[in-house]
């Protein structure tokens, strides 16, 4: 099993990181978390089979954790995949996406493989053998609760954006999505068995550390960088705590072997 990060920026990407796309190999199957808009480019440059590509996952709908996805399936469909595809979404966003991939001329029917849209609720979410799902509400989406606009009415908008546990091939995967301000806000689905991918745009490095280093994960993944953060502090303050050996900060192209 091998976890991909293709892309490794925040909403803001730059001339050396790309929005957001992370990769789960297992068994020549792949599962993408997040598709930031270059996910179909990095595919490729990284050559990754579309024809691969069981299921897509969408942590919130944020157009940097979405917006490569129609073009995901427009070069799966040029590259004639007829595997199944499971793309996993927020209940809110499946209509919009919908609408959107008929206005891209690309309507499900269109696609030849099977898509199936799964809105994320309470239930354990079933990929495949060995791969499952649990998602977990979190509140980086809060700030825009209560602001209007003028099609809300319409479109029964929840706001709401999710941090999943992954099980995969009976590896603990903690996908912390994007948050509020606190690593803390997620620390109980942190044990000494998890593999923590957690973003760093809107978390400080001294309050990622506190929870890092009570919850004791097994590896912590940091990605989803914001360009102006101050790199050279997150490091010192990495290197001189007690487990930096167990923090990796993740650049595009990075690939860990599970
Ligand atoms: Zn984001
Ligand atoms: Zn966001």
């Amino acid at each position: 099993m091998k976890l991909m990060f293709l892309g490794t920026a925040s909403g803001l990407p730059t001339h050396d990181r790309f929005s957001q796309t992370v990769v789960l190999e297992i068994d020549k199957t792949l599962h993408l978390i997040d598709v930031g808009d270059a996910a179909s480019s990095l595919l490729a440059q990284s050559k990754l089979n579309h024809q691969s590509i069981r299921s897509i996952v969408v942590s919130h709908m944020h157009a940097d954790h979405h917006a490569g996805l129609a073009q995901v399936l427009k070069t799966s469909m040029h590259l004639k995949k007829d595997s199944d595809l499971k793309i996993v979404l927020p209940s809110e966003g499946i209509n919009a996406v919908v609408g959107f991939l008929e206005a891209c001329y690309l309507p499900l029917e269109w696609l030849k493989y099977p898509v199936e849209m799964i809105p994320i609720g309470d239930e354990e979410i079933v990929i495949r053998d060995n791969l499952t799902m649990n998602a977990y509400p979190n509140t980086h989406l809060l700030g825009l609760k209560g602001r209007s606009f003028r099609r809300l009415d319409e479109m029964n908008w929840q706001f709401q954006s999710y941090s999943f546990v992954i099980n995969a091939q009976g590896r603990r995967i903690v996908y912390s999505g994007n948050l509020r301000g606190k690593l803390a806000e997620i620390d109980e689905l942190i044990d000494q068995n998890t593999i923590l991918i957690t973003e760093m745009a809107h978390l400080r490095i001294d309050e990622m550390l506190d929870v890092i280093s009570q919850r004791k994960p097994k590896h912590v993944y940091i990605t989803h960088f914001y360009p102006y953060l101050d790199m050279d502090d997150v490091k010192q303050k990495i290197t001189d705590s007690s487990f930096g050996e167990a923090i990796t900060l993740t650049w595009d192209g990075m690939v860990v072997e599970l």
